[in-house]
């Protein structure tokens, strides 16, 4: 009996001191101080990686116009060796990039698969995350005609916020002359090859947006497929055909539908207009196992979710009809390919 009190006054005063020192440790200067100076660190823990003997995706926005809360709009980085790609940047792209503590100093060009809201709006920020993080040339931003437009658009738009960013920083930090885009259009095909890279474009069928490009990137024996938007068709079948990792546009047809009929009833027609028009021209998730079976592609990975699970059974919809290892990308996720392997390391976020 006795022990037994002696425990409960001991846990008791072990409480009141663990409640003293965590109130010391948030509730004083002193003890913030000593907590912060203790706690940021632990925010650089983690080098960032600058190259990869291979290819190295990082998946710096999964979602698409549908609202999905933390979740960046589409954006796929490649890193291939040294030299980093970036295919499309929608809004909170380049958030994701820091939010991860990955660089963006090696990015040596954005590529384009359409002008979409969801695959542009990010390029400001992370021109400038760039910019600032020590990119060594003017950003080139590739992709179909029309791009010059969007280019052109964002520095006309930005041009003040360079000049003041050079002004404070100093133009030694910030080299003015990296400061502005440059719009680079392509065509279908072969449109980087460097340094061992090859970068190919073909075309999407993403009607009435038009041209619209996915791009497959080769590399060491490697090979990473960007679908971009796009329904299925024999084109990115082809394209695919035996590549390493395919990420594709996908669209959820059961949730699609069920939101529609939802705000149907609830009388928001014009939503419910858009949940009956956009599974027209994306991918519908339940194609997307043949695909990259018919293709053999060795990983499939959805990305540009339509829309972004938010709870475990849109998951599990989401993936029904789906081979059981098939992936459903997060923002921050990252998936290696060694060279001359048939290694692919999944890094969940
Ligand atoms: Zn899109
Ligand atoms: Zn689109």
């Amino acid at each position: 009996m006795r022990w037994i009190k002696a425990s409960v006054a001991l846990v008791a005063v072990l409480a009141v001191l663990a409640a003293a020192g965590f109130w010391v440790l948030t509730h004083t200067r002193n003890g913030q101080d000593w907590l912060l100076a203790r706690t940021i660190p632990l925010l650089f823990a983690n080098q960032p990686v600058l190259s990869f003997d291979g290819l190295r995706v990082f998946v710096c926005g999964s979602a698409s116009p549908l609202v999905a809360p933390g979740h960046a709009q589409s954006c796929v980085a490649v890193l291939a060796g040294r030299d980093l790609y970036v295919v499309d940047a929608g809004a909170g792209a380049s958030r994701t990039f820091q939010f991860a503590g990955e660089s963006l100093a090696p990015l040596r060009a954005i590529l384009l698969t359409h002008f979409h809201s969801d695959h542009v709006t990010g390029i400001p920020d992370m021109n400038l995350a760039s910019w600032v993080g020590g990119r060594a040339q003017p950003l080139t931003v590739m992709g179909p005609t029309g791009v010059e437009q969007v280019v052109a658009g964002f520095n006309e738009a930005l041009g003040q916020d360079y000049g003041y960013r050079a002004a404070h920083h100093g133009v030694e930090f910030l080299p003015p002359g990296f400061a502005s885009m440059v719009a680079q259009p392509v065509d279908l095909g072969v449109v980087i090859e460097q340094a061992g890279l090859v970068v190919t474009a073909f075309l999407a069928d993403h009607s009435p947006v038009a041209p619209a490009f996915g791009y497959r990137f080769d590399f060491r024996g490697r090979s990473v497929v960007v679908s971009g938007d796009t329904i299925v068709t024999d084109v990115v079948r082809r394209a695919a055909q035996d590549a390493d990792l395919l990420l594709h546009d996908a669209l959820s047809l059961p949730i699609v539908q069920a939101l529609e009929t939802a705000l149907t009833s609830a009388g928001r027609s014009r939503p419910a207009k858009i949940m009956a028009d956009i599974p027209s021209y994306h991918a519908h998730a339940a194609e997307l196992g043949a695909l990259a079976e018919s293709a053999g592609v060795r990983q499939l990975a959805l990305y540009h979710l339509v829309p972004v699970p938010r709870n475990y059974l849109m998951r599990q919809v989401f993936l029904r009809d789906l081979p059981a290892d098939t992936v459903l990308a997060a923002d921050g996720m990252v998936f290696e390919l060694p060279a001359d392997s048939t290694a692919i390391v999944i890094h969940e976020p």
